[in-house]
């Protein structure tokens, strides 16, 4: 007799559908600075941590954090994954390329801000290396108008 036959349960959950997102005062405040291609976190009033993107909440003390601040364009690479299939309504495809994602932590910053980092080989990517915000020409006030980080 062999092993017992094991039943695997595999989801498949296409998704696609219109998703609006309601960003808030916060995020619209972020949105805007990325117009003049500005980087923008807010300030806690008590411990003086700096989250990018803004919070209104202080994840350490809880306190309101009402103060934006710019913070710097070069940062620290604190850690990176190297991505090789894309997610597109709910399907997995390869990726063209390997691509990195990293958390990246701006001068004047506390918190980390997930981003895509390129203009260098993922297999060259070291956690600690220096990154630089690389803008689109075309700055709209969106999301993507930060393409990515890339070495200083
Ligand atoms: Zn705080």
């Amino acid at each position: 007799m062999g092993a017992p036959e094991e039943t695997y349960f595999t989801p498949v959950v296409p998704m696609d559908f219109t998703y609006n997102y309601r960003v808030g005062p916060y995020i619209t405040r972020y949105l805007d600075g990325f117009k003049d291609k500005k980087i923008l976190g807010s300030r806690c009033p008590g411990c003086g941590l700096v989250a990018v993107p803004p919070r209104k909440y202080c994840g350490v003390c809880n306190k309101v954090m009402e103060e934006m601040v710019e913070v710097g364009q070069e940062g620290t690479l604190e850690n990176f994954t190297v991505g090789h299939v894309t997610i597109e309504k709910g399907r997995l495809a390869p990726a063209e390329a390997p691509y990195v994602l990293g958390l990246v932590k701006l001068e004047e910053a506390t918190s980390a801000l997930l981003a895509r980092v390129g203009g260098i080989a993922p297999s060259e990517v070291r956690t600690g290396m220096k990154v630089k915000a690389v803008w689109k020409d075309e700055a709209a006030g969106d999301y993507d108008d930060l393409d990515h980080f890339e070495p200083v």
